[in-house]
């Protein structure tokens, strides 16, 4: 198989200085039988090339920001540009207009922005604004979405159709879990129940409205339009965490995707956004209703505050990267190739007798090794761990690149190419070939 030695000799190095060797958990490959991750020297367009020189097609798209591809000319001029003219002010900025009025005008919930510098902090800040507009304190998320890694967010469910929260992670106070209520996703009713029990303290209900974490989920119909027609009902506030799915299906958010059909029935109060936004540097951004917004410092009382928020650079690229998706026919190339890996994908598994389960959406698909639909997270947990990472490893070692965790989704981007789709459904059957042997 593949050499990767002086990934293993930088592992070891990183071991002794990084905690766990990773800056991120999701990079360790401890879902997918552990060792040394891969450590990558360069990238560019849908490749990667590894500190001992072998290249992979890469599908992580660093967890979806990269829709462009890597080191895209457009953005990294803008990019270039913008740190030539210094790269952190501390003041306001023409460019952050230009961003938020490209945001405002894709998603039209978002009468006002704020720009902060991660999809977890956008998260938090959401939380904080509705609780403040409601005077209320608790949330209502769903089980398996994933809304970063502050305390009130990093709360699973426990079983049951609406039950409070236990804490996802050492250092969270139970108290705070109880602030969170869990139910599973696509389920109207387990809502109802959780709405009946706490519905005078709920400040808001939290959703990633088309799911990126368990796998690409998408609503079933009429739930959305459930979710925000008893939420508002309530008197709570609607958050959608779109921090994986603005841009990703169609230049907007889910909340004007053309597979929903009733958008007007949809539109949350808040949105929080990140990822693509920044076109690959540091970025989140939340916005929403007008009158919710305000409270917001220093118009209200809600504090939010950032050194970086708003940095030049982050800005420039985010901008850059939303012109390159504005072009035409950008997303329906990406289904194209996306739609021919994934039937691919399928009819290979299908040869060698491998359970698999695909969903697609749009540019982007999720591969469960089961043999039933995934709506929602207990039908996701089915997906046979031990089988992806077997997948997972010998894809790699046929120069693939995929994310190390089975819930995790393939992001086509605007630089692969059919060569890149024949290369990887070559890797794929010999794969599925193996895994059979
Ligand atoms: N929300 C969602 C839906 C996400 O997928 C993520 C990250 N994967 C986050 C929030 C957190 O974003 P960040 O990692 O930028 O803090």
């Amino acid at each position: 198989s593949t050499s990767r030695n002086r990934s293993e000799a930088l592992y070891q190095e990183a071991l002794q200085h990084i905690v766990g060797g990773v800056n991120s958990p999701s990079r360790s490959f401890k879902a997918v039988g552990g060792g040394a991750p891969v450590f990558m020297k360069r990238a560019s367009g849908a490749h990667f090339w590894d500190e001992d020189g072998n290249r992979y097609i890469d599908y992580l798209a660093a967890y979806g920001p990269i829709i462009t591809g890597h080191a895209h000319p457009h953005i990294t001029a803008a990019i270039t540009a913008a740190a030539q003219n210094g790269t952190l002010y501390g003041t306001p900025t023409e460019l952050e207009i230009t961003l938020a009025k490209m945001l405002k005008e894709a998603i039209p919930s978002m009468d006002k922005v704020r720009f902060v510098n991660s999809g977890t902090e956008a998260v938090m800040t959401t939380i904080r604004v509705a609780r403040a507009y409601t005077k209320r304190n608790k949330i209502i998320k769903f089980a398996g979405c994933y809304h970063g890694h502050s305390d009130l967010v990093l709360v699973a469910a426990g079983s049951g159709p609406s039950t409070l929260g236990i804490p996802d992670s050492a250092g969270i106070p139970a108290s705070i879990a109880t602030e969170v209520i869990t139910v599973p996703f696509n389920d109207l009713e387990g809502l109802r129940a959780a709405l009946d029990a706490w519905g005078e303290d709920v400040a808001a209900v939290m959703v990633e409205p088309i799911v990126g974490n368990f796998g690409m989920v998408m609503p079933k119909p009429g739930f959305l339009e459930g979710l925000c027609q008893m939420t508002h009902d309530n008197g709570s506030l609607v958050i959608y965490d779109e921090v994986i799915s603005a841009f990703r299906f169609h230049y907007g958010s889910t909340q004007t995707y053309a597979g929903l059909a009733n958008h007007e029935a949809i539109q949350p109060d808040l949105t929080a956004l990140g990822k693509i936004i920044g076109g690959g540097l540091p970025i989140g951004a939340y916005g929403g209703r007008k009158h919710v917004m305000e409270q917001v410092a220093p118009l209200g009382p809600a504090y939010q505050a950032g050194t970086m928020a708003g940095n030049p650079a982050s800005i420039a690229a985010g901008i850059a990267c939303l012109e390159v998706l504005q072009g035409e026919g950008v997303y329906e190339e990406m289904e194209r190739l996306t739609i021919k890996l994934t039937e691919g994908l399928q009819a290979s598994a299908d040869r060698h007798g491998v359970p698999l389960t695909i969903n697609r959406i749009r540019g982007s698909f999720s591969t469960h090794f089961c043999d039933h639909p995934v709506t929602n997270y207990d039908e996701a947990q089915d997906t046979d761990g031990e089988a992806f990472a077997a997948f997972f490893r010998h894809m790699l070692d046929r120069g693939v690149n995929l994310a190390p965790s089975k819930y995790e989704a393939w992001f086509m981007t605007t630089a692969h190419t059919d060569a890149d789709i024949e290369a990887t459904l070559e890797a794929a059957e010999e794969s599925f070939k193996a895994m059979k042997n």
